[in-house]
This record gives structure tokens, C-alpha cells and sequence, in this order.
């Protein structure tokens, strides 16, 4: 009516791209899935001004750019000033007759922000509240007076700096000093927030009259997304104590019932341990009320393993081999009553090894809550072609009870239905091949088969393993022209944290060894390699729908769940996987004949690192993966220059944590089944 397309409005809209990859996505499923079960819950986090940057390649090569998601304002959102609070820095703690004092602190305000969060169908929504920093009035009031105006009013920026920007690493601790404000930015934000609702509700405002905070964890339950609100735990102890006059024990108990941890990695890198002397200089009481617990706590387990000095050592909160440090995954542990991992074989792992010494003194405690992913956006929105098929054959309630598409099992052999479900991936896969042309003006067959990896850039999610075996199809084809081979287009995409060197060197890889493959004419249509540009939640949408394969190939035991492995299979791909994650949960419901396994198990994985992997030994065994390997490292993919690649050659042959060469020659054999 207006003259506009509704479709073309909607790709105008940008991505709230707030996390990095898995966790946040995870998240936003969470709310969704929540909503659409009528449960009363909030999302909080932090409305960065700039989200996850936007990926260029140019040249072969990522470039990022700022994400100014909010240029153009953001519709869905509404600021609600009312509900401002105060968050407080650095200053001092004073004794003083009625307890300890924060004082002489620097304030940044935190100005909520409202998203709704509708359920489906069911006239529920929902609140994701997003904080934005806010500087005071008063900020650099002294400046005012010394009578530089000007820059006093600019340096009010500084402040605000706090919800600027998103940091990029996924799965990487970076201890910065701004990081750390985020999170107790968040943290500090929103249980005030949760507090003045508690005292403000009926069953509040009476109970705490009578019994205190007594009925708290009843009425809140808080679920830490991994260990970046850890703050929570010692900032809810901070308001019952010095704030609420709760005294110690009280306070634990209410805390304790109240907070809830999910681990989400195993990744020694990705563990966050502040150090204590950032963290006593930015939050100084938190810093005392950390030492009391892990004084308390490591009391406890003395009592429990009397003369255990290295057991002490090991559970302690504070680690003291080198810079003093918080290991904040204990913080979480000892302050929360359930702790979970996010995958059968990630949970077992965590009572296994991470956190073997927790587990055994508290083993009730360690739960398992495999992850999910919202059937409402990845099947029912982004593939309307297969959600209409699946609808005509059982209805809709499967959109809310998802177990209910069992129930095709009684069409598996029906001629009609296989020709339906094959049309729509059909038309779904030349939907994704126009765009890829028009968008970067790349031509794709698309009754080729469409192979996929997509998400984040990272050595243990094993991207240089599907490049080894794109090199060995390519050399397969070049050895054997006329040997039959069932064409294929292999996309691989995700973004490399802007300071991971090696990821980054991937992403060159990969781009080099398409440039060579592509523009082979003895290869012709039979291969193509695509770098998938900037991939994100809207471009996941168009690319699940179109898969035939999905990648799913990181070292057993380091993938804590993956959810991009269920967004495929439940938009009809098949898996080419390890034995790791969810994808031993997903073999398990589906059945080992219709996912394709391989590679060592956790336990096999570990044999072999005990007993000294030698990636030399797979090297000059295999003579497809020697050849694979002494192209890249000749310079056959980089116009003779062996430089380019030497890290990553080096890398492969000499510092592999992730055993790469093990199972090469296994990838290669098992993906030719698929023809
Ligand atoms: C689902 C999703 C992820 C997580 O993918 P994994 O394969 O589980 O790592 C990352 N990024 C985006 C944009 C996603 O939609």
C-alpha cells in the first residue's frame, strides 16, 4: 500500500549482534523458549552501542568494521529512565561501628533499556533488559570549577565508554581493566534492579518485614551464563551484608540458593582469573568478600580432607603460583547450589577433570543441561518451505512440543513426501546460491553438494581439518579427471577474533586454496570453495535451510555443546562429526546410520596425547596428507611464496593440540561416502 516490500524492509533491519557466538545465541534461545512456556523471566545484559564487528574479506583476508547497529535507532527498544541506577567504582572500604563502608567511589550510571521478548502464540511477553552507561551530573565536577568547561563536558564520554563496545574473543580470556567494569556494570545493574522488584512485590514488600530476605531465593532464581556475571556472587553478598545488615552466614545461605552456575568451555585459555590487584583497585570491598569465602570455604575443606594442602591449593579461589588471581569458575562453583555443563560429555568432563575435587566434595551439586536451540526461529521462520510440508503432514503443535517430529517417521518411505522435502531443499539451496551471486559475485552449481562449516574461527573447532580435506578432493580430481566424483561446493565461514593470529590465518587459507580450486579448469563444477562473509544470525538463517552437510569436526572433548550442529539437522542436513558436544547426544536420538561419525573419542584422544602425539608420524605414513601439507608449506596455494603459510604448516606439524593429522586420512574416506 505504501509502496513497500515487507521482505525488503526486513533486510534493512540490522542484527543485534550482543555476543560473540554460541554463549550469547544460546541465550536469546533461552528467552524465546522461555517466553513460549508462559515462565515469568528476564534477559539482562549490556546494550553496547557497537555489537560484534562486521567481517570484510579483502584480498583473501578479514578486515573488521565497527557494528553502528543503532545508526538509524532501534525500534524494538524502549529507554526507561525511571529505573536508572547507580553503580559504583574504585574509592575505599571504611570500619565504621555499623560495618563496612564503600566509600569515595566514582558513579556510572546504568540506564535500562526495554526489549520485548513475545512467546509464541500464547499472548505472553517477556522483558530483555539491556543496560546503557550513563554518566552523573556531577562527573568531573572539580574540572568545572578549575574552569575547563569544555573538557570536563567531553571527558564525560569516559564513563560512558563502559557500554561502548562488545570485546570479540569467543573463548579467550582477555583480562582488561574495561572488561572487568563490564561485567560488574551488569551485574551491579541488575540485582538492584531484581531487589527493588522483590521488595517492591506483594509477597516482598510484607515478607521483609517479618523475615528478612528469607523468602529471596524462593521468589529469584539467578542463572549465570558462564562465568562473566561471576561478580554476582559476592555483590549480592555485598548488598545483604553491608547494605540489608543480614549478617555472614544468613547472607551465604540466601546467595547460595539463589545463584546458579552453567560452565560452557573446558579451554584453559578461556577461564577467566582476574588478577587480585585489579580487582581490589576497581572493586576493593568485592576483592575483602572474596577473601572471606575463600577463607570460609577452604576451612570447610580442611575439615573435610584434614592435612590436604594440595587439595587446599587446588580448590582455592585465589591462585598464587605467579600474579595473584581469582579463578573465577570456583567463585561461581562454591557460590552457587547447582553448577551444569551444557553436554552429556562436557558435564562428565567437568565432574572428570575441571572440577574433579568440586565434584567429589559436593557431588549432588554437578547437573548436565544439554543445549537447545528455538525450533521457532530455526525451522519455522527461517525454512517456511519444510515447515509447511512437516504442517500438512502433522499439524503445528510441533512448533511448541518439538518431540513431536517423531511422528514422521511413518512417512520415511513415502515417495511423495521424500519428493517434497527434497523440492524444498532444493529451492532453498538455489535460494542461498542467487544471493551468493548477487552479493559476492560468485557463481555456485547448486546441484552440487553443499558442504558447510560455519562459526567462529578457532583451532579446536578444526576449520584447517576441512581445508586438509578440500586440498585432498582437489588433488584427487586433478590425479583422476575422469573418475566419477559428485560435485561439490564446500562453504566455510566465521569470524576470527581480531587479535587471534592463527585464526586469522585460517581464514587466508582457506581463501587461497579457494582461489586455486576455483579457478582450476580441470576441476570445473566439480569443486568450489566459498568464504562465507561476515556470517551472523540473519545469514545462519538462509545458510541452515540450504545444507546438505554440516561440519561438526572439533577434537573430541573440547566442544562443550555446539548448537550450529542442531540448526543444521533440524533443517534436514546430514552431519559429518566428531565424537564431541551434543553431536554424541544427537547420534544417540537419530541413530549411527544417519550421521557420519568419526575420529577418536575423548578417551582416545587423551591415550594419544599421554602417550606423545607426533603429528611427523601421520605425516610421512599418509601420502595424501604429505602432499596436502607440502603444498601449502611450498607455496602452491600463494603464488610460489612459502612464506604465507609457514605458522600454519609449523603449527600442524609441530605444535598441534588438536591433532589434526590423526584423523585426516580418516575425514577424507568418510566423506566420500556421501555420493
Ligand atoms: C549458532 C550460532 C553459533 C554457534 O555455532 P557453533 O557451531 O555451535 O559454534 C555461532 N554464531 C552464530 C551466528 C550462530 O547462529
Amino acid at each position: 500500500m505504501l509502496g513497500l516490500d515487507i521482505e525488503e524492509l526486513e533486510e534493512l533491519e540490522e542484527d543485534a549482534g550482543l555476543g560473540n557466538g554460541g554463549l550469547g545465541r544460546l541465550a536469546a534461545c533461552f528467552l524465546d523458549s522461555m517466553a513460549t512456556l508462559g515462565l515469568a523471566a528476564y534477559g539482562y545484559g549490556i546494550r553496547y552501542e557497537y555489537g560484534i564487528f562486521a567481517q570484510k574479506i579483502v584480498n583473501g583476508e578479514q578486515q573488521e568494521e565497527p557494528d553502528d547497529w543503532l545508526r538509524f535507532g532501534n525500534p524494538w527498544e524502549k529507554a526507561r529512565p525511571e529505573y536508572m541506577l547507580p553503580v559504583n567504582f574504585y574509592g575505599r572500604v571504611e570500619d565504621t561501628p555499623t560495618g563496612k563502608k564503600w566509600v569515595d567511589t566514582q558513579v556510572v550510571f546504568a540506564l535500562p533499556y526495554d526489549n520485548p521478548i513475545p512467546g509464541y502464540g500464547n499472548n505472553v511477553v517477556n522483558t530483555l533488559r539491556l543496560w546503557s552507561a550513563k554518566s552523573p551530573v556531577e562527573f568531573n565536577l572539580k574540572f568545572f570549577n578549575d574552569g575547563d568547561y569544555i573538557q570536563a563536558v567531553i571527558d564525560r564520554n569516559i564513563a560512558e565508554n563502559i557500554s561502548r563496545v562488545l570485546y570479540p574473543n569467543d573463548n579467550f580470556f582477555e583480562g582488561k581493566e574495561l572488561r572487568l567494569k563490564q561485567e560488574y556494570f551488569m551485574v551491579a545493574a541488575t540485582l538492584q534492579d531484581i531487589i527493588r522488584r522483590y521488595k517492591s512485590s506483594r509477597f516482598g514488600s510484607r515478607e521483609v518485614v517479618r523475615t528478612g530476605f528469607d523468602s529471596f531465593p524462593d521468589k529469584v532464581a539467578i542463572q549465570l551464563n558462564d562465568t562473566h556475571p561471576s561478580m554476582a556472587v559476592p555483590e549480592l553478598m555485598r548488598i545483604l551484608v553491608d547494605v540489608e545488615g543480614l549478617d555472614w552466614d544468613k547472607a551465604w545461605e540466601l546467595t547460595k540458593r539463589t545463584c546458579a552456575y552453567t560452565n560452557h568451555t573446558v579451554l584453559p585459555e578461556a577461564l577467566e582469573r582476574w588478577p587480585c590487584s585489579m580487582l581490589e583497585n576497581i572493586l576493593p570491598r568485592h576483592m575483602q568478600i572474596i577473601y572471606h569465602i575463600n577463607y570460609l570455604f577452604m576451612q570447610d575443606v580442611s575439615k573435610r580432607y584434614p592435612g590436604d594442602m594440595d587439595k587446599m591449593r587446588r580448590m582455592s579461589l585465589i591462585e598464587e603460583s605467579g600474579e595473584k588471581r581469582v579463578n573465577m569458575a570456583h567463585l561461581c562453583i562454591v557460590g552457587s547450589h547447582a553448577v551444569n555443563g551444557v553436554a552429556a560429555i562436557h558435564s562428565q568432563i567437568l565432574k572428570d577433570s575441571v572440577f574433579r575435587d568440586f565434584y567429589e566434595m559436593d557431588p549432588e551439586k554437578f547437573q548436565n543441561k544439554t543445549n537447545g536451540i528455538t525450533p521457532r526461529r530455526w525451522l519455522l521462520l527461517c525454512n517456511p518451505a519444510l515447515s509447511d510440508i512437516i504442517c500438512e503432514k502433522i499439524g503445528e503443535s510441533w512448533v511448541v512440543h518439538l518431540e513431536e517430529l517423531q511422528q514422521l517417521k511413518q512417512f520415511a518411505e513415502d515417495a511423495g513426501f521424500q519428493r517434497a522435502v527434497q523440492k524444498a531443499k532444493q529451492e532453498n539451496k538455489m535460494r542461498l546460491a542467487e544471493l551468493l551471486t548477487k552479493e559476492y559475485n560468485v557463481e555456485i552449481n547448486p546441484s552440487s553438494i553443499f558442504d558447510i562449516q560455519v562459526k567462529r574461527i578457532h583451532e579446536y573447532k578444526r576449520q584447517l581439518l576441512n581445508c586438509l580435506h578440500i586440498i585432498t578432493m582437489y588433488n584427487r580430481i586433478k590425479k583422476n579427471p575422469n573418475a566419477h566424483f559428485v560435485p561439490r561446493t564446500v562453504m566455510i565461514g566465521g569470524k576470527a577474533a581480531p587479535g587471534y593470529y592463527m585464526a586469522k590465518n585460517i581464514i587466508k587459507l582457506i581463501c587461497a586454496v579457494g582461489n586455486v580450486v576455483n579457478n582450476d579448469p580441470i576441476v570445473g563444477d566439480k569443486l568450489k570453495v566459498i568464504y562465507l562473509e561476515n556470517y551472523r544470525v540473519t545469514l545462519a538463517e538462509k545458510i541452515m535451510p540450504a545444507a546438505d552437510l554440516s561440519e561438526q569436526i572439533s577434537t573430541a572433548g573440547t566442544e562443550a555443546s555446539g548448537t550450529g550442529n542442531m540448526k543444521f539437522m533440524l533443517n534436514g542436513a546430514l552431519t559429518v562429526g566428531t565424537l564431541d558436544g551434543a553431536n554424541i547426544e544427537m547420534a544417540e536420538e537419530m541413530g549411527l546410520d544417519n550421521i557420519f561419525i568419526f575420529g577418536m573419542n575423548v578417551e582416545e584422544v587423551e591415550a594419544l596425547h599421554r602417550k606423545g602425539y607426533n603429528a611427523l608420524d601421520y605425516y610421512n605414513s599418509l601420502p595424501e596428507l604429505k602432499q596436502c601439507i607440502d603444498q601449502i608449506q611450498n607455496g602452491f596455494f600463494s603464488a610460489g611464496n612459502p612464506d604465507t603459510f609457514k605458522d600454519v604448516v609449523n603449527a600442524l606439524l609441530y605444535h598441534d593440540r588438536y591433532l589434526h593429522n590423526s584423523c585426516e586420512g580418516m575425514i577424507s574416506q568418510l566423506v566420500c561416502l556421501v555420493t
